[in-house]
């Protein structure tokens, strides 16, 4: 019989309902792993969450293995060329939290401008009026240029919430047409520089691979304009940790907003810590989350197996580019 496992099983998909319910009526086998790999090593599918990373030398054990499938948007975790080549597909959860992970980033876009987590210590801290006088340096959101750096699912949905403030959008993204930027919502730009040297806020949205990590890095930083914003909801590897704070420590950025890191969860002693509130906001990786978004998740999930399972190459497929091992139908 076919067996389904989720590798690394977390308390808030218990008790697995949607996915066992599907994988069962598809005639399979669905059960749930210990974490370890040596769990997983004869299962027909793989299911995996955020805890484990999947190497080469891993998927290569994965004998029987014909996909690996991430609760999650990002597949940075698994490495997609080597499973690419063993015939491993690799599937995501594609859509499941877009919506809120573009409400977190204009969410941070808000707090960081509006000062407003700064703002609440104060209050609470008894200062009602003081906060008047120091200089917060508010800038007036419809008159800003923000960049957004990749304009997929997520990027677009940004570009559209905030075409309500009246700012001036503008996008990097190569594997996108000047119209299809357009028709996002935004206007295209030539390169990452042109995008940098423009923008006073610039927001990331691109996956994490081989190209985009440490994009934002010593020498892009230093193309922004000096009091730029840096905002970023998609991967901490996408960011040189490093450079960012030299950046803000030279007063070359005003301030960054990010709801993730590299490595997360931050380390207790990590320099952003200790920075000015009203220049540093930093959410734990929390784009995603809200009541709704779990079931979907796992709706998105049960999906890609049963379209496996019933001999199709899931939708969410992110290697289109397989040769499935044990054939599929395209
Ligand atoms: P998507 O695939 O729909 O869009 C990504 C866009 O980035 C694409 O349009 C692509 O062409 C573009 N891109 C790729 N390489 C690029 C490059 N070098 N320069 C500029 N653009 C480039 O993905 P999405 O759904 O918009 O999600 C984006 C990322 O957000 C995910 O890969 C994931 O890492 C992250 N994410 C974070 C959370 C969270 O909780 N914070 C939740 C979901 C997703």
């Amino acid at each position: 019989m076919t067996l389904v496992m989720v590798a690394d099983p977390l308390e808030m998909f218990q008790p697995y309902a949607q996915e066992r319910a599907a994988i069962e009526a598809a005639g399979a086998e669905f059960r749930l792993g210990d974490g370890s790999f040596a769990a997983i090593r004869d299962a027909d599918v793989v299911l995996t969450t955020w805890t484990l990373r999947f190497p080469a030398h891993e998927l290569q054990k994965l004998h029987r293995c014909r996909m690996v499938a991430r609760y999650g948007v990002g597949v940075d975790n698994i490495d997609l060329a080597a499973a690419t080549e063993l015939g491993i597909v690799v599937a995501n959860a594609p859509t499941y939290c877009v919506g809120e992970v573009a409400d977190h980033t204009v969410g941070l876009i808000l707090t960081l401008t509006r000062g407003l987590a700064w703002l609440d210590r104060e209050v609470r801290a008894g200062r009602w009026m003081a906060v008047h006088k120091d200089d917060p340096r508010v800038p007036r959101l419809s008159l800003m240029t923000i960049g957004l750096v990749g304009l997929g699912k997520i990027g677009r949905r940004v570009a559209q919430r905030l075409a309500g403030f009246g700012c001036r959008i503008l996008a990097y993204d190569p594997y996108l047409s000047d119209a299809e930027i357009r028709e996002r919502g935004a206007l295209p730009v030539a390169s990452l520089t042109e995008l940098l040297q423009a923008a006073d806020l610039v927001s990331l949205h691109v996956p994490l691979t081989d190209e985009t990590r440490r994009m934002i890095n010593r020498t892009t930083l230093a193309q922004l304009r000096p009091g730029a914003m840096v905002v970023n909801t998609s991967r901490g590897g996408v960011i040189d940790e490093q450079a960012l704070v030299e950046a803000l420590q030279r007063d070359h950025l005003f301030g960054v907003a990010l709801d993730v890191l590299d490595p997360e969860p931050i380390r207790a002693d990590h320099p952003l810590l200790a920075m000015d509130p009203r220049r540093v906001i930093l959410t734990p990786h929390f784009g995603a989350w809200c009541r709704a978004s779990t079931p979907d998740l796992q709706t998105e999930i049960a999906n890609a197996v049963t379209a496996l399972l019933s001999g199709r190459l899931p939708p969410s497929t992110m290697n289109p580019a397989v040769q499935p091992r044990f054939g599929l139908i395209r």
